[in-house]
């Protein structure tokens, strides 16, 4: 079976869906992105990814295509047709068509969208039990990481140097040494007095919405989370360090380049962590889960 994209209003099998060659996503990367997950056929924090989509647009003065009640439509029909129960569901909102000139086409412009799912199921819990060896990169990425736009090449380049590494993920670090985040995903680490730190939402990193449920349930859990940044430094030296993401749920960190983390074994405050993101997850209420 193909899998069937939603294309500016119709539902097409992915080999036949098309876009413009003067949309303005492939010229400029003038676009925006979700990905959220489908777990045993609900969405996982649907609202909070709309919310996200909708902020990314209006930081960046974009038309929305759509009503969050018509595009919640849209979805649930993708998973429906491409018969996802455990997958993700990728949605892009470009400025539009128009010919190329730099400055905002006319208001009319209409934006475009594409959805699109695939089955998956995330990280493994066999690699979170291993736990998993990150590079670092320089974050050479704009100043506006806060907007989830596809202009994406600064990550791509990071990643591309993990997976010649053979490693999992790229964390990025600035010219002053501080870790914002990976290149998709959020960066943790555990201090010796067992407290999380994360890097503040701010500008400077996207703000993850597996890192802000992370957050929540390790408050609830009764372990203390301070948001403040820390340099690769403290990283190194860290008790624990992990990451967070839609698809990477929470993820050990091992090794950082060619350093173990403490005693090179996945931490435990990450592997419980993991098994309260899962429990959440097991958890979700059916009925409410597609509200934004
Ligand atoms: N940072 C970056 C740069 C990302 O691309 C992602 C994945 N969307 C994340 C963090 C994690 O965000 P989320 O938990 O919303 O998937």
């Amino acid at each position: 079976m193909s899998h069937i994209a939603y294309v500016n209003g119709r539902y097409l099998p992915q080999r036949d869906a098309t876009v413009h060659i003067e949309d303005r996503g492939y010229q400029f990367a003038d676009g925006v992105y979700e990905v959220f997950l489908v777990w045993n056929g609900i969405p996982v924090d649907y609202g909070p990814h709309i919310v996200r989509l909708q902020r990314s647009m209006a930081e960046l003065r974009m038309r929305e295509p759509m009503s969050a009640g018509a595009m919640t439509v849209v979805m649930k029909e993708i998973v429906r047709r491409n018969r996802i129960t455990t997958g993700i569901v990728y949605m892009q909102v470009n400025r539009g068509v128009a010919p190329r000139a730099h400055p905002f086409p006319n208001a009319n412009t209409k934006p475009s969208m594409v959805v699109t799912a695939k089955a998956f199921a995330g990280s493994s819990d066999a690699m979170a039990e291993q736990g998993a060896k990150v590079v670092t990169a320089r974050d050479i990425r704009w100043e506006r990481r806060d907007i989830k736009s596809v202009g994406l090449l600064a990550n791509v380049l990071a990643r591309q140097s993990a997976s010649e590494a053979k490693a999992y993920e790229a964390i990025l670090v600035t010219a002053d040494g501080t870790v914002t985040e990976a290149s998709a995903s959020n960066a943790w680490i555990i201090t010796a007095d067992k407290t999380i730190v994360t890097h503040p939402t701010s500008n400077a990193i996207l703000g993850g919405i597996t890192r802000s449920t992370v957050i929540d349930l390790a408050r609830e859990a009764g372990y203390k989370v301070t948001e403040r940044p820390f340099t690769l430094d403290e990283a190194r030296a860290a008790k624990e360090v992990f990451l967070t993401g839609t698809t990477t749920f929470v993820m050990p960190v091992t090794q950082i380049d060619d350093q173990p983390v403490a005693n090179g074994s996945s931490g435990l405050i990450a592997l419980d962590l993991r098994k309260r993101y899962r429990n959440y997850m097991d958890a979700l209420d059916a009925a409410t889960a597609w509200n934004v």
